[in-house]
């Protein structure tokens, strides 16, 4: 067999797909064709060496805002795409059913990486920072199922922000109107947490399995943990019923206290996203392998931290046997990175700082058998106020990885 492209001399950590080791990845079209220790240069039309890289599926994002130039918190993929190995991008709720199809042909259809999207059950998305759900009349299960049925190659689920700054005084009505959504198409339903009310026990029984909890190590006041650190009860039976426990680092919702003592228990996240957006691109999130670093300082396995940003969310998406996996046959969708060793500051929403010894660096990153062309990012949105820290970065014109070097 002739290949259009082999990927040689890589450590390759594929765990949806089961390989792991010193492994050549051969790409055909735009299909994985093989991977296997040792195939020959002479087999494909081009060669790229991966040695002393690490080879992954791409990485799938379940939690982005990329509607740039139409929502509050929207950002251009595509140039993170290129630094980043996030191959495949969950938009999560940044359109609603107004907006849904300027997302479709502004956003998706040009972009070079792969979009999806989570409607959000208010009509209005994240048009704004905030409120979306403050208007019951903007929560229109029937419009948010209509919108869905006509965009099903588009749309894997419906979206709803539960708290404070969100629903004010319309309490977890909204979240029942997503929950009926999400079953009249069949589909998972991503629900957000953060500042209460309402609380966390309000919000438990409307998940269902498959459902999603994003920003579940968050520190505010709808964390998963007592105070003592324990998971509470009704978060362990939920988990348990097989509710997906999704990071969504963000601007605001990854708390190292909440992560420490969850990991200490042993309850890994099953799935590690950035929550990409305006407010959270410039730092501490930066991006997702930076996130991923964050959880190796915190003592994750470097196997455990690429599993829940491969075959994981591609799994919650009913995708992995076409994405987030080197399997032969699926998407020709890669990323290579390389570790680098130092010492390194982390940092969380609160500012609090962890040291690690690792951090990922994507060198290169393949979509549909094609490596994504680098590209400079657009100036943030012009209501981004920075943070003395991004302000910090960005006198000092550091890079992300600079900055959790810096000391
Ligand atoms: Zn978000």
């Amino acid at each position: 067999m002739h290949f259009d492209l082999l990927i040689k001399g890589g450590d390759v950590i594929d765990p949806g797909g089961h390989h792991q080791g010193r492994l050549d990845v051969a790409i055909k079209r735009n299909r994985i064709a093989a991977v296997e220790a040792n195939i020959p240069s002479a087999a494909a039309n081009r060669v790229i060496d991966a040695t002393g890289q690490i080879v992954t599926p791409g990485l799938v994002d379940l939690h982005t805002h990329v509607y740039h130039s139409v929502t509050c918190w929207g950002i251009h993929a595509d140039p993170v795409a290129a630094r980043s190995g996030v191959t495949t991008w969950l938009d999560v709720g940044s359109a609603g059913a107004y907006n849904l199809m300027g997302f479709r042909e502004f956003i998706a259809k040009p972009a070079n990486a792969r979009l999806y999207a989570l409607l959000n059950i208010s009509s209005i998305g994240l048009t704004a920072s905030t409120w979306e759900l403050a208007n019951l009349n903007h929560c229109d299960v029937d419009l948010c199922t209509r919108l869905i049925e006509l965009n099903r190659d588009l749309v894997l689920g419906v979206k709803v922000r539960i708290d404070v700054n969100t629903t004010s005084g319309t309490g977890v009505e909204p979240l029942r109107r997503g929950q009926e959504a999400a079953k009249r198409t069949g589909l998972p339903m991503m629900v957000h947490i953060g500042k209460g009310p309402p609380e966390l026990d309000e919000v438990l029984p409307y998940l269902r399995p498959g459902d999603i909890l994003t920003h579940c190590f968050t520190g505010q006041s709808m964390r998963i943990v007592d105070p003592k650190g324990q998971l509470f009860d009704g978060v362990r039976t939920a988990w348990e019923n097989g509710v997906v426990m999704d990071i969504g680092h963000g601007a605001g919702s990854f708390s190292f206290e909440t992560a420490e003592a969850l990991l200490t228990h042993g309850y890994k996240p099953d799935v590690i996203s950035s929550d990409i957006h305006q407010f959270s691109i410039h730092g501490p999130l930066f991006d997702l392998p930076t996130c991923m670093s964050k959880f190796l300082a915190l003592g994750m396995s470097l196997t455990d931290v690429v599993a829940a940003a491969t075959v994981n969310p591609a799994g919650v998406l009913g995708m992995q046997q076409e994405i987030g996996t080197l399997r032969p046959g699926a998407l020709a969708d890669v990323a290579l990175f390389r570790i680098e060793r130092g010492n390194f500051t982390f940092y969380d929403v609160h500012m609090n700082e962890r040291k690690g010894k690792e951090l990922l660096r994507n060198t290169l990153t393949i979509v549909n058998g094609r490596e994504l062309p680098h590209l400079s990012d657009p100036p943030p949105a012009p209501w981004i106020e920075p943070t003395d820290f991004q302000r910090e970065l960005a006198e000092r014109g550091l890079t992300p990885a600079a900055m959790v070097a810096k000391n």
